[in-house]
Formats: C-alpha cells, structure tokens, sequence
C-alpha cells in the first residue's frame, strides 16, 4: 500500500522551490505579460509530464491554459478536472514591500496562499504519480486561468466546457481561512447596476420643474435593503452610490451599485426577478437594471458530501484535521458546480490572511494537501 504522507514528504523540497518560483512572479490580474509569463511557465511544466496543453489566448486577461492527458485503456472515461488559478489581488511592488519568508512554521508572501500553492501543489502532485507510476486510468484535466479574481469574466466558458462531462472536480484554492476547512456550500454571487434618470432644474428657483434622481436612488435603497433575507442567505448590499451635478440643481442623475448574494439557485432566480421589476415612485424619474448573477450558488449536494467525505477521512488517516464549511465568497468552484460536478474546494492548502497585509501559509500542513491531492487523483 502506498505511504502518501511518506511519499509526500520526499517531495516537500520540491514543493516549497515551485511555491517560492510562483510567488516570485507577481501576477496582478490586470496585468497581461505578468500572467502571460507565469501561465507559459506553467504551460512548460504541464507539457513536460505530457500533457496535451493548449493555450488560449486573450485580449485583456493573461492567456488560459488547459492540459489533458487521456483514459489509460479500460480506464473511465468521465475525466478528473482540476481547477486553479494564476493572477492574484496583489498590484506589482507588493513583493519588495511584504516579501516572501519563513518565520514559525509559515512561508509568507503576496499571492503564496491564493493561490501559488495550490498550483504548486497540483504540478508537483501529478510529477509524483507519474514518477511513481501511480497515474489514474481515468482521463486528468487541468485549467489554469488569470482572471479568477474579478469573478473570471473571459475564463467562465472554458471553465464550463471543462468540467462537462467530469466525474469530479477539484478547486485548489486555499481552504477557508484559519482551519483550512473544504468549502463544500458557495453563496451565489450577482453584482447589478441600478442607473437613475431624473430632471435637472434650479434648486432654489424652479424645483417643481425637477424630478430628482438622489430622491428616487433613497427610495430604492431602501427597498433593497428590505429584500434581505439573513437567516436563509441572502444578502444585498448597495455598497457605492453616487450621482448629482451640482448643491443647488436638482440632480438628473444617480447609480448604485449593488452585490447580491444567495444561498439557492431559486433564490437567484426570485431575486433577480425582483430587482428587474425595480419601479421609481419619484415622478418624471426612470431606472435601469443592469448585472447578473454571475457566480451560481454551489449547492452541498450528496455527491459532493460523498467527496468531501472521503477527503476528510483520508486526511485523518494521515493525522491531519480537515473539516468542511460554508462561505459566502465565490470561486471557479461555483461555475463547474453549476454544470453537475461534484466539486470540492479548497484542498490547494491551509493558512491566514488571503487578500490581506500578513498573507501566509502552514508549511507542515501543506505536505498533507499534497498528500491529500495524490491520493484524490489516484484513487477517486
Ligand atoms: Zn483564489
């Protein structure tokens, strides 16, 4: 029987020179050649443990990667897709200042636990199986894209098109913060633009010749301040607003800019609904709705507690706690739920701070998570 902590612990300084590689190249989403270059690099090793990659490439983001390798003979043919995600939150500079070291057990640095080790983990993984001839029969796909951070605008097709047809997916993104849990329940996430049209006129001279667009955006905050529904997981939150020209016009014109949040897919749809059905009370004012949910929710189906499970016990038979939670953020792992595939999310590693001054990884737990990884694709 294979020894996965063992085996995973032969290759933990293989691991922590890719994670220190990645994180040295600086990826901020809006940043092309950087995402460019990082996904070429991964391109290279993904094509060196002979996968069939291919490139796609884009216009405003870094080009995408895919990589597959086919179903031994006899084996399944529902593949195994994994999912990951080069660009990070952080602007170029951030590494001079923050830097990238060890201190008490914790590698820190810009981009290390979302998600340059969790891409690490996935590359030196499958390096490992292959080495060790401990390859799937069944057919392995992987996706790398650059945007994943601003809600994968130009990737959501490819991570669709991957994931039909997949017998499971895994996200390696970090698990949640602090316990590292599996995020096993996503809220759905919508983003809406609310534009208000009124009539400008003299404040003080001819107000009845106005019909004020601020008025009307007061009234409609508050009404979709009302559409919260805490206790069952909805959230909405007009979270920018602006508008007006001038103190003493009457002003024309007014936007909000509102997020929204849901647990279920009928709660998206009933929600949606609602905020196109949005009407002004204010007269000679008009709204316009624009947005969708672009995040489905992902539901914690049977099938996804059945893998969650099987993670979670293997992590325990190597002497590592893994739980699973819910959250209220999205990720890649919302899209390929939403087209059947059990999905499990957050696997990539354990740590602190994502998005955030002090953003660190536990190095003794990331050779679980490579463990983890190993046996998930050799065994699901
Ligand atoms: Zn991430």
């Amino acid at each position: 029987m294979t020894d996965w902590l063992f085996l995973a612990k032969s290759k933990e300084s293989d691991l922590f020179e890719l994670i220190e590689k990645l994180v040295l190249i600086e990826t901020p989403t809006s940043d092309k050649p950087a995402n460019d270059h990082i996904s070429s690099i991964a391109a290279d090793l993904l094509r060196s443990l002979g996968g069939d990659v291919k490139v796609h490439p884009q216009e405003d983001f870094g080009d995408h990667i895919t990589a597959d390798w086919p179903a031994s003979a006899g084996g399944s043919d529902q593949h195994a897709l994994i999912v990951g995600h080069l660009d990070t939150v952080w602007p170029l500079g951030t590494l001079e200042r923050m830097g990238y070291y060890e201190e008490y057990g914790r590698m820190y640095g810009p981009g290390v636990l979302d998600m340059k080790a969790g891409i690490a983990t996935t590359i030196i993984g499958l390096q490992t199986l292959k080495e060790q001839g401990l390859w799937p029969d069944r057919p392995i796909k992987i996706l790398f894209n650059t945007d994943e951070e601003v809600g994968s605008p130009s990737s959501r097709p490819l991570v669709e098109e991957s994931a039909k047809g997949a017998e499971y997916a895994l996200i390696m993104e970090p698990g949640q913060a602090g316990a590292g849990a599996l995020k096993t329940q996503r809220k759905g996430l919508g983003e809406f633009k609310i534009y208000i049209a009124g009539k400008a006129s003299h404040a003080g001279a001819f107000p009845e010749r106005g019909a004020s667009a601020i008025h009307q955006l007061a009234l409609t905050v508050i009404e979709l301040q009302g559409l919260n529904d805490w206790p069952n997981g909805i959230t909405i939150n007009s979270g920018i607003v602006s508008g007006g020209s001038a103190r003493n016009t009457i002003p024309a014109y007014a936007e909000i800019t509102v997020d929204v949040r849901v647990q279920t897919l009928d709660q998206s749809e009933l929600l949606e609904a609602k905020l196109r059905a949005l009407k002004p009370s204010i007269e000679g004012t008009t709204l316009k709705i624009e947005g969708n949910f672009h995040r489905p929710p992902m539901v914690r189906t049977p099938e996804l507690a059945e893998l969650a499970g099987k993670l979670i016990r293997w992590s325990n038979e190597f002497g590592f706690e893994l739980t699973e939670e819910s959250t209220g953020g999205g990720s890649d792992a919302n899209l390929t739920a939403a087209m059947g595939v059990p999905s499990a999310d957050g696997l990539g590693s354990k740590g602190l701070n994502p998005h955030a001054e002090g953003e660190n990884i536990q190095i003794s737990e990331q050779v679980n998570r490579l463990a983890l990884f190993m046996k998930a694709i050799n065994s699901l």
